[in-house]
Parts: structure tokens; C-alpha cells; sequence
């Protein structure tokens, strides 16, 4: 099959706006500094831990391994895999709330480990700030057929449509100064 490879880190992102996914695209090469927020720099740096290998010295521990699937057209990285457990875990600084995105996000890196063959009995998110670790199920049939339909409108979005922007997640929208979606300021600014 044959697709454009969506970045599984696009995936949550594109529920909170489809229109962010556009203008990260657009802003690709600029300075980081420009939109990069407080909570995202410190999800940067909790990813960071792992990319450089902190995290753990296990061998049978794959860690910011890269991962695709041909199948689905996806592509990225997966924080932890415990091999002898079959245990996926991606570690987030902080956890408030879970969102569908994010569990896509761990559906997307189980798919991309199972077509490389590595086998997901178990997956979880991994709050670092409390050191809490929240268990999250494997997708049923209908939730990948979700996840499908999913894959689908993303690819098929067009950001040329007429689009009414919520307000509220522009005030938290890292690129909120330079969308042209909106006039509202980020609450991080
Ligand atoms: S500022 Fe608002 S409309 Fe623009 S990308 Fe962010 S959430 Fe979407």
C-alpha cells in the first residue's frame, strides 16, 4: 500500500486542531523558540531522557527506537519496549488527563512494533512527575476500525476549508501567535 507517512506524534495534535498539523508544516524549519511552550518543552525534555538512553541500561529494554508500518503509512519512535514482557510504555512528564490522541498515539507504536515484529501483551503511559504509571487496554476490532477511519480524515483534511477555531484550545495552542485562525493570546505567553 502505498500513502504519505504520518508522524505518530502528529496524531494527537490533530484531534486537539487539524489546522495545527497545517501550520507546523508550514513553520517546520523555524526556530523552535518561537512557539515552543512551557508544557511541551518539558515533554521534550522527558523524551529527550529516553532518547539519550537515561532511562534504563537493560538490554532487553528497546529504547526511542525507530518504528513504521507499512500498513497504516505510519512513522516515529517508541519511548520504552520491554522485550521479555512485551510491555510498551510512553512517559509523559505530566499526565492530567489522557487524551484519545494519545492513546492513538500508543495504538500507532504497537501496530508499527507488530509489523517489525515485536509482540504488545501490555501498554501504559508512564506519568514521571508522580511517578505513576496508568495501564491502558489493547485496541478491540471496532477500536481499530476507529483508528482506521481515523488515519483516513487526517489524510484527507484540507486546511483550505472554511474552519471555526475553539477559542479555548487556541489559548493553549503553541502556535496560537502564529495562526491566522484566531486573534486570541496563549495563556503561556
Ligand atoms: S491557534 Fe487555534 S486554530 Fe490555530 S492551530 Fe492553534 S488551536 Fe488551531
Amino acid at each position: 500500500m502505498e500513502h504519505d507517512y504520518i508522524s505518530i506524534s502528529a496524531l494527537n495534535d490533530f484531534i486537539f486542531c487539524p489546522y495545527s498539523i497545517y501550520l507546523h508544516n508550514v513553520y517546520e524549519n523555524t526556530d523552535e523558540s518561537l512557539f515552543h511552550a512551557t508544557p511541551q518543552t518539558r515533554g521534550r525534555i522527558a523524551h529527550e531522557a529516553v532518547d539519550e538512553k537515561k532511562s534504563s541500561t537493560r538490554k532487553d529494554v528497546l529504547q526511542a527506537l525507530p518504528v513504521y508500518s507499512e500498513k497504516y503509512g505510519l512513522m516515529g519512535k517508541i519511548d520504552v519496549y520491554k522485550i521479555k514482557e512485551k510491555y510498551l510504555v510512553e512517559r509523559k512528564y505530566q499526565l492530567r488527563q489522557i487524551y484519545q490522541g494519545q492513546i492513538y498515539q500508543l495504538w500507532a507504536q504497537m501496530f508499527c512494533l507488530q509489523e517489525m515484529g515485536y509482540e504488545v501483551e501490555r501498554m501504559a503511559f508512564y506519568e514521571i512527575s508522580t511517578k505513576r504509571t496508568i495501564p491502558i487496554n489493547l485496541p478491540t476490532d471496532e477500536d481499530i476500525h476507529r483508528f482506521e477511519l481515523f488515519l483516513r480524515s487526517f489524510r484527507n483534511y484540507d486546511p483550505t476549508k472554511p474552519f471555526q477555531p475553539n477559542l479555548n484550545k487556541c489559548r493553549h495552542c503553541v502556535y496560537c501567535s502564529l495562526c491566522d485562525k484566531t486573534i486570541e493570546d496563549n495563556v503561556y505567553q
